[in-house]
């Protein structure tokens, strides 16, 4: 059964279907020998042309060192200097019948970047599509200072980060 705030992909505003598409294209990226579960992210910057940058899973042959989908696209984006989103979308498989959502690791990076950012989870299928924030994905959080918005604002040196 699909939770109460699961709406018809076509009802869904144009930018959070292009984010669901992006998403989708970036899961035809994952590299999932292993698991086999590739699932595709994508983020939309808080910037003037509004880029999207997507992700996808990447495992390696020691498990522990793979990467979601949702943290490859979060640091490819900071990497390129964005750090403001206004929006985060996944897209995986369903299993047992159930929306695949970002797991506890990566709901906690997110949450470093973007609190109370809209959240659009869907199947391959592009059919239903489960509408959160990411402040409903982690409730009670352990949510960076708002001091810290001052670090993150940082764009230069590391030492000049430290005050
Ligand atoms: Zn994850």
């Amino acid at each position: 059964m699909l939770p109460d705030n699961t709406v018809p992909f076509s009802k869904l505003d144009e930018k959070a279907q292009e984010l669901l598409m992006a998403a989708s294209a970036g899961r035809k990226q994952a590299y999932v020998p292993y698991s086999r579960f590739a699932v595709g992210a994508a983020l939309r910057c808080r910037d003037e042309a509004q880029t999207i940058v997507a992700g996808c899973n990447v495992e390696s042959c020691s498990y522990p060192v793979s990467i979601c989908a949702e943290r490859t696209a979060l640091t490819k984006a900071v990497s390129e200097g964005k750090r403001h989103f206004t929006g985060l979308s996944v897209v995986a498989e369903r299993v047992e019948g159930r929306l695949t959502s970002p797991c506890g690791m990566c709901r906690q990076m997110v949450l470093e970047f973007a609190q109370d950012c809209p959240v659009y989870i869907s199947s391959p299928e592009l059919d239903q599509v489960l509408v959160t924030t990411t402040s409903r994905l982690l409730p009670h959080a352990f949510a960076p200072p708002k001091s810290s918005l001052v670090l993150s604002a940082c764009r230069s040196t590391t030492d000049d980060c430290q005050q």
